[in-house]
């Protein structure tokens, strides 16, 4: 028999015992070899009592999805986000358009069946509406000329949402089986681990003890230090966390009364699109495939260097997107503006960039975030591994971290 306990600390003095759980020790090795999707789907009642209790910090893509596939499991949960939303980089704007819009990530970099894997569920169709994006006019904008290019709609084919987005994803099928276990405007400032456990520290001063936590934060926080841990993320560690570019960026959505614009428009020599580079700067039609007459045409731009314009207000980025159309394609552009909305995720307080790029060091990431004394774990999109800096590459890291957590 284990005992564990949550102890809410709501000032320095104070100590208070919140939750207590003794679990029973069941064989975890032969646990995690159940299919989760057996486990969702098992009555309450034979489900696992509660073995252990991990806290999560950070609520994006990953840190759902551990906390799913830990509860799910029968594993204690406990999730403290620095934000008053859940999502990190995934994010919704409804409103807009008929149709809701990915401000975060917006393509599903994968075939659909990724969806179900997500949820712990295998290949099953969870019936959610996905539509092939095989874009088929590209122009390009060089030397103060516009030129077509359509040849790449043979080059290029993805994924998408049809009338959902993967923030609405989340809210569908992760977020119900763990909203209770949310805790919103909490940032994490220090993590202990010692024989019994850890310590988890938040800004306002209070302490939540658990066996274990895992983190989910962006490289970019853990690269500033913005979470201290004891023993400490050793210092060769944190200097390798530097050899990682987390690249700058934003997104813009601009609605019309007319459609001008191909469905895909860059700027550069036509064969710039084929070069294999971090930096992106992408027009888009967002209502491609979507079940909508709204003209909304996308701008998404990431890099690896700082982009001049992720420094700018959002009232001043837009001025100047409108003004680089109205350069390209001429007034249709402001004769038919109807609205404009920015997300600039290099100016999200908690996120502060877009995401991870080349790794310069000779140490892989999984390396340099390896589990620290068996007690603090590390999953997201920087741990992706192939599916780095995707949606599901944070969702599998988190799958890979809570069953390393239960196997430990
Ligand atoms: C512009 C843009 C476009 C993208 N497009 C796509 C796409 O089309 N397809 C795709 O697959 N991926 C895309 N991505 C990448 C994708 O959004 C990310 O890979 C993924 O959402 C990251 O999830 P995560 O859980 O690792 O991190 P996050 O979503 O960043 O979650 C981390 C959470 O930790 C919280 N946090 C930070 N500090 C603290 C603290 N001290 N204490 C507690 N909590 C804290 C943050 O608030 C955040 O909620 C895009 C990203 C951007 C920025």
């Amino acid at each position: 028999m284990h005992c564990l306990v949550i102890v809410d600390v709501p000032s320095r003095l104070t100590l208070n015992v919140a939750k207590t759980q003794c679990f029973s020790m069941m064989d975890r090795r032969t646990f995690t070899k159940l299919s989760v999707a057996t486990l969702v789907a098992a009555p309450s009642h034979i489900r696992a009592q509660p073995k252990q209790n991990v806290i999560v910090i950070g609520a994006g893509a990953a840190g759902l999805t551990a906390a799913y596939h830990l509860k799910s499991a029968g594993v204690g949960v406990r999730i403290v986000e620095a934000s008053n939303r859940w999502g990190g980089r995934l994010k919704r704007l409804t409103g807009f358009s008929e149709v809701p819009l990915d401000l975060g990530a917006e393509w599903i970099h994968d075939e659909p069946t990724i969806l179900g894997q997500i949820v712990g569920k295998g290949e099953t169709d969870l019936d959610v509406g996905t539509i092939e994006y095989r874009p088929q006019t590209y122009q390009f904008w060089h030397n103060g000329r516009l030129s077509s290019f359509d040849t790449l709609r043979y080059t290029y084919r993805e994924v998408k949402f049809h009338d959902t987005t993967w923030y609405g994803f989340f809210e569908r099928f992760i977020v119900p089986t763990i909203q209770d276990t949310m805790e919103l405007n909490v940032p994490v400032s220090h993590i202990a681990s010692n024989s019994g456990g850890v310590a988890v520290h938040l800004r306002n001063g209070r302490v939540y003890e658990a066996d274990k936590a895992l983190v989910t934060v962006p490289l970019s926080v853990l690269q500033r230090g913005n979470i201290g841990f004891s023993p400490d993320l050793t210092p060769p560690h944190i200097r390798e966390l530097q050899d990682i570019d987390f690249g700058s960026g934003f997104k813009v959505f601009l609605k019309f009364k007319e459609r001008f614009y191909p469905d895909i428009l860059m700027e550069g020599p036509r064969l710039s699109a084929l070069a294999d580079t971090w930096a992106q700067k992408i027009y888009y039609d967002a209502a491609f495939g979507k079940p909508t007459t709204d003209n909304v045409l996308g701008l998404f731009a990431v890099s690896d260097s700082a982009l001049p314009r992720a420094s700018l207000d959002d009232e001043t980025l837009l001025r100047e997107v409108l003004a680089e159309l109205e350069d390209i394609f001429g007034s249709v552009v402001s004769r038919t503006f109807i609205a404009g909305k920015v997300q600039n995720w290099s100016n999200e307080r908690f996120i502060m960039g877009s995401y991870s790029m080349t790794n310069h060091g000779w140490q892989g990431v999984d390396d340099i975030l390896a589990p620290m004394a068996g007690k603090v774990f590390f999953a997201g999109e920087a741990l992706g591994g192939d599916a780095q800096s995707t949606v599901h590459g944070a969702a599998f890291s988190a799958i890979d971290a809570a069953r390393d957590i239960q196997a430990r």
